[in-house]
C-alpha cells in the first residue's frame, strides 16, 4: 500500500534527554522546536521560519533520534521516510509518495518530516547519471523540490533530512528556502560516549562494578548505535549466564561481539584519544 512507505503522523515520546552528548546540535535544533511550538511569535515580526535543515554525520550518531526528539520536544507529529526506499521504484511512484507525504503532513501541521539518507534521492543530477537510468530518482527529487517550494514558511511543516555525504547532494536542495542549514551530528568523544552509556545503562539491572566511564574508554570509535547495541548485548549475555545483574565481564564480552560484527561489516574502528 501507498502509506507503507512513510512512517507517520504520530506523536513521539523521545525528548532531548534521550539524546546524549550532541550539545551543539541540540542547541541548534532548539530554535526549530520554538518555531513549531509558537510560529506566530516569529512570523509576526516578519521573520522567515526555515523550511528545512540537514543533519550531517556518520551512521549511528543519532540523527534519527535527534529529529524525533525535535518532534517530541515540540509535541508535534513525526513523519519519516528513507531515501533508500525510493531507489528502484517504478516510474511515478516515488514522486506520488512524496506528494502524499506532504499532503498528510500539511493536514497535521505543525509537524516534522524526517528524510533519512536523503543522498539516495538527492544526489547531484550531474553526477555519474546513466542516461535514462535514474529517471525515477530524479522525478522523486523534483517532486521534493516542488513540494518544498510550494508551502509557505508559516505552514508549520519543518523538514529535517539526514546524510553523511552532504558533498554529493544536488545544489538545488541546498538553496535558500530549502535545506539552507546544516547541523553537524558528530561521532561522540570520550565524554560523549560516557553520556550515551549512561542513557542506555539506565534501564538495566547492573552489578556495582559497572562503570560508564570505563566502558567509554574501552569503546573508542563507537557511535551511539553501537553503544546501544553493546548495552543490549550485555544484558542478553548476562541473562544467558543466569545472572541476576549485568556485570562488567558481560559488557566486555558484548564489546568484543560488537567489534566482531563491525569487522564483518568491514567498518574501520579508528583509533582515538
Ligand atoms: P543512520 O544514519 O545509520 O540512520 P542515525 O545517525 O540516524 O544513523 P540513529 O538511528 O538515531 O542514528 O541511532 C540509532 C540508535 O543508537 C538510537 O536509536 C539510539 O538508541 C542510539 N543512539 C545513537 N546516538 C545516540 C545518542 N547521541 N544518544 C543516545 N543514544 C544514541
Amino acid at each position: 500500500s501507498r502509506a507503507a512507505l512513510f512512517e507517520g503522523g504520530d506523536k513521539v515520546k523521545v525528548t532531548f534527554k534521550d539524546v546524549a552528548g550532541l550539545e551543539e546540535a541540540k542547541e541548534e535544533v532548539q530554535e526549530i522546536v520554538e518555531f513549531l511550538k509558537n510560529p506566530s511569535k516569529f512570523t509576526i515580526l516578519g521573520g522567515k521560519i526555515p523550511k528545512g535543515a540537514l543533519l550531517v554525520g556518520p551512521p549511528g550518531t543519532g540523527k534519527t533520534l535527534l529529529a524525533k526528539a525535535v518532534a517530541g520536544e515540540a509535541d508535534v507529529p513525526f513523519f519519516s521516510l528513507s531515501g533508500s526506499d525510493f531507489v528502484e521504484m517504478f516510474v511515478g511512484v516515488g514522486a506520488a509518495r512524496v506528494r502524499d507525504l506532504f499532503k498528510q503532513a500539511k493536514a497535521k501541521a505543525p509537524c516534522i518530516i524526517f528524510i533519512d539518507e536523503i543522498d539516495a534521492i538527492g544526489r547531484s543530477r550531474s553526477r555519474g547519471n546513466v542516461p535514462g537510468g535514474n529517471d525515477e530518482r530524479e522525478n522523486t527529487l523534483n517532486s521534493l523540490l516542488v513540494e518544498m517550494d510550494g508551502f509557505g514558511t508559516d505552514s508549520g511543516v519543518i523538514i529535517l533530512a539526514a546524510t553523511n555525504r552532504p558533498d554529493t547532494l544536488d545544489s538545488a536542495l541546498l538553496r535558500p528556502g530549502r535545506f539552507d542549514r546544516q547541523i553537524s551530528v558528530d561521532p561522540p568523544d570520550l565524554n560523549g560516549r560516557t553520556a550515551i552509556f549512561q542513557v542506555h545503562l539506565k534501564p538495566l539491572t547492573l552489578a556495582p562494578d559497572v562503570d560508564a566511564k570505563r566502558l567509554s574508554a574501552q569503546t573508542p570509535g563507537f557511535a551511539g548505535a553501537e553503544i546501544a547495541n553493546v548495552c543490549n548485548e550485555a544484558a542478553l549475555i548476562a541473562a544467558r549466564r543466569d545472572k541476576k545483574m549485568v556485570t562488567m565481564q558481560d559488557f566486555h564480552d558484548a564489546i568484543d561481539r560488537v567489534i566482531g560484527g563491525l569487522e564483518k561489516k568491514n567498518k574501520i574502528i579508528s583509533p582515538e584519544e
